[in-house]
């Protein structure tokens, strides 16, 4: 409520708004103080050239008495655990570090790093050169709070890189913070000779780590492909969402089917980590026309929320992929409402005794498509009331763009509830909460007929066409209509 006073700018006591304002920045100058009195606990890490071994010199910021690597499985991988001060040799129990209870203040441990590279076994294939290790299995550490955080300093061979989510430390070589973070998935720490590429977009550097494996790559290809999908999601608010986010490519074998980018995820687990699988033997052209990685970093413009609500997630992520895609010039916008449309009909077909946050709970299988596209519908909604309510001058883009600037990245995991209630305290007129109400928790799926008619949409036969005359022609316009600029790029790259 705070935030919805001091940003809103059609109050006519301006000088009260002023005061407020004011207020807001001491308070938060205060904030900012208090939030440089974390306890930093000094990591040093290292690796041979060979990628076999790592060593890890942990220097707590008070006395520790409980350490924890994220995976289970973590134990099987470390090799020796000692105190740094006596050289006492830490016993293991039950994958726990036996630790005095008075705690300890510095530890060194040593990993199996090429066993620990193995376990995941999508990365069994990679070049010897280069290896991709989740940090769940070989940092141990205390629990990061947001009083705490981990600087990690890297001490590597020559030619030997290493890429993590966590955030540079200015004027620091390799060297990070780990803060505190959804922890949606395991962070992905790529380790040798991989390609690395800061690839620049509208209010963000993506750190991009290609990796290496047999199959030749176009690396300016696959550098450009990259650079106009995250341009794509800066045609929402001027911006992309993550000012720094690491973004992995891992080339698969080519004879596995899906395209040219068969999967993409976003993992959340100290930063924000965008990861492609692709296909490098395919042209620019299929990159360029791929949806997956519009999808993916579309995602970034909502904070991670809670399983029962990843109907919203992924519903946001469906509905811009569509709409930014025809901003950019990649789709047409009649086939943009073509998907739309279609995507809304599976939605609504699967399983429609359950509710979406029923489907989201009970996991993929239970409703796949009302999973994907009830969200859609909620987006598109309240879209266009938005746009209704305040002639235009209000969209999702704007109050995602409000979103970002006080809440993202997010360094914890949300509520469906609690991101509404945000969006709504960010604009004039509820709209979200009132949608959430609604639909949440009621079987079927959300009614988008009428409003799809009165955007201007005529369905024959499943194929979507203009009427001539609608209500609300303009606001389908505001919403799907290309970005001059935009359009023009994507035609001069994929005719390279
Ligand atoms: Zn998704």
């Amino acid at each position: 409520m705070t935030m919805r006073k001091t940003i809103s700018t059609n109050s006519s006591n301006k000088s009260g708004n002023i005061g407020l304002a004011i207020a807001w920045l001491y308070l938060a100058s205060l904030q900012a103080h208090a939030d440089t009195q974390v306890e930093l606990h000094h990591y040093t890490i290292s690796v041979d050239y060979a990628l076999s071994r790592l060593w890890v010199e942990a220097r707590f910021a008070s006395p520790i008495d409980s350490i924890a690597a994220r995976s289970r499985d973590a134990g099987k991988y470390l090799l020796d655990v000692r105190s740094c001060d006596e050289d006492q040799t830490i016993r293991m129990r039950n994958r726990r570090m036996m630790l005095p209870a008075s705690g300890i203040r510095c530890i060194n441990y040593t990993v199996d790093l090429a066993r620990a590279a193995r376990h995941d076994k999508n990365y069994r294939d990679l070049d010897p050169g280069n290896i991709i290790v989740s940090p769940s299995i070989w940092l141990w550490r205390p629990e990061i709070t947001r009083r705490s955080e981990v600087r990690a300093r890297f001490r590597l061979p020559h030619d030997v890189l290493v890429s993590v989510p966590w955030k540079p430390v200015q004027d620091a070589p390799d060297t990070y913070r780990l803060s505190r973070s959804p922890e949606s998935s395991n962070a992905q720490v790529v380790f040798g000779n991989f390609d690395y590429e800061e690839v620049k977009v509208p209010g963000a550097t993506l750190r991009v780590s290609l990796v290496k494996n047999a199959s030749v790559t176009d690396k300016q290809a696959i550098l450009d492909w990259l650079r106009v999908t995250a341009t794509d999601v800066s045609l929402a608010y001027g911006r992309f969402p993550n000012p720094s986010p690491q973004v992995v490519v891992v080339p698969i074998a080519s004879n596995r089917d899906g395209g040219a980018v068969p999967f993409g995820r976003v993992i959340r687990d100290g930063g924000e980590t965008v990861q492609f699988f692709i296909n490098p033997e395919r042209p620019i052209v299929e990159f360029l026309d791929d949806w997956t990685a519009t999808h993916e970093f579309s995602h970034l413009m909502l904070p991670y929320l809670d399983k029962r609500h990843r109907w919203v997630s992924e519903g946001f992520a469906q509905y811009y992929q569509n709409v930014l895609l025809a901003r950019s010039g990649a789709y047409d916008e009649r086939y943009a409402w073509q998907k739309i449309y279609e995507g809304l009909e599976r939605g609504r077909k699967s399983r429609p005794e359950l509710s979406p946050n029923e489907a989201a709970e009970g996991g993929i299988r239970t409703g796949l498509m009302k999973v994907y596209w009830s969200g859609a519908a909620i987006a598109l909604m309240a879209d266009v009331r938005m746009r209704q309510q305040s002639g235009g001058s209000q969209s999702l883009d704007h109050v995602l763009g409000r979103l970002q600037q006080c809440c993202l990245p997010g360094d914890r995991v949300w509520s469906g509830t609690e991101f509404f209630e945000t969006l709504d305290s960010l604009i004039d007129e509820p709209v979200f909460m009132p949608l959430y109400r609604r639909y949440a928790d009621t079987a079927g799926f959300p009614d988008t007929a009428e409003l799809l008619t009165e955007l201007g949409l005529s369905i024959s036969d499943g194929e979507v066409s203009f009427r001539r005359k609608s209500a609300l022609a303009d606001i389908r316009t505001a919403i799907t209509g290309a970005n001059a600029e935009s359009a023009s790029h994507r035609p001069q790259l994929a005719a390279f």
